[in-house]
């Protein structure tokens, strides 16, 4: 694809990046963070400029705005998601963007810190980037890629739309949304209003990568009860539920079924919080699992631990509260095939060879999901978010924008 995608993502990229937009987990507001709304306003602007003239920001930081169709047939309205905000977990204050050009495989030392130092041993994703350009951060802070590349990249692709009036394209609607990074991006994220049939958030790493798949999850607070006595006086009549809870924590696989011990598609039980006393103790789990089937049978098992816990104790007992937290995007996007199916040919139209991966964790896609609108994440090409080694290729950004627009044509060539 010609030469004006690779000017203008970059720059967009590297001038969202300077807006201080990170999410404040303990907040209650919403946005959790005012700032973000400053990113928000400049993209409004932007796509004003681009002649989306409906562009605007809500109350709560939602950037909305259309793209209409430019032929008469009737095809499916497509909605193209990111996120503004950056991960609470590294400051995103002053970022400053570094593009180390012609990369040669070398170790790659961030200018700001020579101690941050992205290793070629530590990330063989690095191999495949001979010869491009990498935008790191200068080591004090995160770079921000995650998102504000895909929110580059989506805006890249509706410029490219605007300079191309022969591309074919449906309606199209762009929503950028706060709070993702805090599990609030779609808290009050209108889907009727929003007014598409599917989406695609981009917010992926590795390029050739689609997810489609996220856990199923749920939280699990077992509560033991005990007796509580005059321990001076207590001989044969207290019971410890902190002794019950320990016990019953004692019992748990210990090489399997743990974070610490899965990978790739394998669940696990994780006891994250314990508070308590002689009388009661809470044990707090999340329960994580890719089928339901594998989620339940897993809180069946620690219903059987903590059953075997009390029985010898008579006076003793828990409660078993399960609260569900989010299902596998699957078991939505399978229903609509065609959506998967059609960012595997757009992939594929950009040379690439995709992938269908699995999230270890959840999207606001994966809540889209049972909100009523299916809604796969496609990559946009960062690498090591979350983190003062963040990294991203140009080339990858210009493959992610090469993503979207075959994407737009799939919609509109294949749709009668
Ligand atoms: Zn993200």
């Amino acid at each position: 694809m010609d030469v004006e995608i690779g000017r203008t993502v970059a720059e967009r990229f590297q001038r969202y990046v300077r807006y201080d937009t990170q999410s404040a987990e303990e907040s209650k507001t919403y946005p959790s963070t005012e700032k973000q709304k400053n990113l928000g306003r400049l993209l409004v602007d932007e796509l004003t400029e681009l002649g989306l003239k409906d562009a605007t920001i809500d109350e709560h930081g939602y950037v909305t705005a259309t793209m209409t169709a430019n032929i008469k047939r009737t095809i499916p309205t497509i909605g193209l998601i990111a996120h503004m905000d950056t991960s609470p977990d590294v400051s995103g204050n002053n970022v400053k963007p570094h593009v180390h050009k012609n990369y040669s495989g070398q170790d790659i030392v961030l200018p700001g810190d020579s101690t941050q130092v992205i290793r070629l041993s530590e990330t063989p994703e690095l191999k495949k980037q001979l010869g491009n350009d990498i935008i790191t951060s200068d080591g004090t802070t995160l770079l921000g890629a995650d998102d504000k590349a895909g929110v580059a990249e989506i805006i890249d692709a509706l410029h490219y739309l605007t300079k191309h009036p022969e591309v074919e394209h449906g309606t199209i609607k762009v929503g950028f949304t706060p709070d993702e990074e805090v599990g609030r991006g779609v808290e009050h994220f209108d889907v009727q209003k929003f007014g598409a049939q599917y989406a695609y958030t981009m917010d992926g790493g590795e390029v050739n990568e689609i997810e489609t798949e996220t856990f199923c999850a749920d939280s699990l607070h077992i509560t033991f009860s005990g007796v509580s006595f005059h321990p001076g006086y207590a001989k044969g009549k207290l019971v410890n539920s902190i002794k019950l809870a320990s016990a019953f924590l004692n019992k748990l696989p210990q090489n399997t079924d743990s974070p610490e011990t899965t990978e790739k598609t394998e669940g696990y039980v994780h006891p994250h919080a314990i508070q308590g006393g002689v009388e009661e103790t809470v044990v707090k789990f999340i329960i994580r699992d890719f089928e339901l089937e594998g989620l339940k049978k897993k809180e069946a098992s620690l219903r059987a631990l903590a059953e075997e816990t009390v029985r010898d104790h008579p006076r003793s007992g828990f409660k078993f509260e399960v609260k569900e937290s989010y299902r596998n995007m699957k078991y939505v996007l399978d229903k609509y095939p065609e959506v998967v199916e059609k960012a595997m040919k757009a992939a594929r139209m950009a040379g690439l060879q995709p992938k269908l991966h699995s999230i270890r964790g959840g999207t606001d896609g994966a809540k889209l999901c049972y909100m009523g609108l299916p809604t796969p994440n496609l990559a946009t090409g960062m690498h090591n978010f979350h983190s003062k080694l963040e990294w991203i290729s140009i080339q990858d950004m210009k493959k992610s924008v090469e993503v979207i627009l075959n994407l737009i044509k799939v919609w509109a060539e294949t749709t009668p």
